[in-house]
């Protein structure tokens, strides 16, 4: 696994990696340990989302309910007043604001629907939408993600709305990430949507993880790029990379 920590290509293109340290693990020990280090250094295991295949069966109102009774068990853990009126109401707020937003990105139900429009400016050039600025978690800690990603592509012919590149990004920011992840997920979403491999995504963002606890350190923020078709070629990565300031 030296996936993690480098500005990232095609790595994960094919999803499964055959390496996955889980399969290795031989005792309890290991495990602990295997959870620390993934959880301090941020690795990805996949290209996909790691969800089970009966994660949309429950109804969102159902899973409202069912996480906050156990978000509610959790403040009550951690010695909180539930009576008290400004704390009563965080258990069902927290639930709703989980399945309505900030993990709303799981669902396939909510992934953007996109059409595509023939190209009739005949613009062959490349159509960069940057400084998208997205909020994820942090899937190791449940802590903010604040980002900017900046994506491009180059038509084959047929176009999308520019609103609806930053749906793409919404959409898969709105689930517990890793950014190496969110990256790939981006770039993979527009090259099937637009039918075309000249795509490029960069991500720039700060991990609250890293900023508020652990390591403490408010000054860094992690880079990750995915670059497809015309993107590898060195030229036209630079001239995006001159678009976004980078
Ligand atoms: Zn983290």
């Amino acid at each position: 696994m030296k996936k993690n920590g480098t500005l990232l290509g095609d790595t994960y293109i094919n999803g499964k990696d055959t390496h996955n340290p889980i399969h290795s693990i031989s005792s309890n020990d290991d495990m602990l340990h295997l959870i620390e280090t993934i959880g301090d250094e941020h690795i990805s295991t996949s290209y996909d989302t790691p969800l089970r295949s009966d994660a949309f069966l429950m109804a969102d109102e159902v899973k409202i309910q069912e996480i906050e009774k156990h978000f509610r068990e959790i403040m009550n853990i951690l010695g909180l007043d539930l009576n008290d009126d400004s704390l009563k109401g965080t258990p069902h707020r927290v639930a709703k604001m989980y399945i309505k937003e900030v993990f709303s990105g799981l669902n396939p139900k909510n992934k953007p629907d996109i059409k595509l429009f023939e190209n009739k400016y005949k613009y062959n050039e490349m159509l960069v939408e940057k400084d998208i600025t997205f909020y994820s978690n942090c899937e190791h800690h449940f802590v903010p993600i604040i980002g900017k990603a900046h994506v491009a592509y180059i038509s084959n012919g047929q176009v999308i709305g520019l609103s609806k590149l930053n749906r793409i990004v919404q959409y898969f920011a709105k689930r517990p990430q890793v950014q190496e992840r969110l990256t790939v997920q981006i770039a993979e979403e527009m090259k099937r949507v637009l039918q075309c491999e000249d795509v490029a995504v960069v991500i720039d963002a700060v991990h609250l993880c890293v900023s508020s606890r652990g390591i403490q350190d408010v000054s860094s923020s992690t880079l990750t790029a995915a670059y497809h078709g015309k993107f590898q070629n060195e030229a036209t990565r630079s001239e995006f990379l001159k678009y976004i300031g980078k």
